[in-house]
């Protein structure tokens, strides 16, 4: 889509507990757990206290990427949806040279699980 990235327009404002809570109040618990194949990047692991709007892409030439993550989240928030897993791809992309790139090949593997506040106890 050729557009620049600017991610300060895109995340939620940092990884803090607090920031988190107040724009995704119903969640009690979360858990995201994801791998990066291609990188041999396993296991990465964010709950509540340390989630944030982005993964950062293992790939070291990669510039300006990342994996949003706050997407998905937002998807099962606004739905209420307890699990959800895929595959997201970076955002990035390459340089080649001295004006041109080519997309970052990077992806990764996800498994989203949230835990809600109940404001009603279901039997
Ligand atoms: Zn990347």
């Amino acid at each position: 889509m050729g557009t620049t990235f600017d991610p300060s327009k895109r995340v939620f404002a940092g990884p803090s507990y607090d920031t988190f809570s107040k724009a995704y109040p119903r969640i009690k618990n979360i858990v995201l757990k994801a791998n990066e194949h291609r990188y041999e990047k396993y296991n990465t692991r964010l709950s509540k206290n340390d989630f944030r709007s982005m993964i950062q892409c293992s790939n070291t030439a990669c510039k300006e990427g990342g994996f949003e993550i706050y997407i998905i989240l937002n998807e099962l928030y606004h739905k209420e949806l307890k699990e959800g897993k895929g595959t997201l791809l970076c955002i990035g992309h390459e340089p080649m040279g001295r004006s041109s790139s080519r997309r970052c090949f990077n992806s990764m593997d996800y498994e989203m699980a949230i835990e809600y506040i109940s404001e009603k106890t279901k039997s």
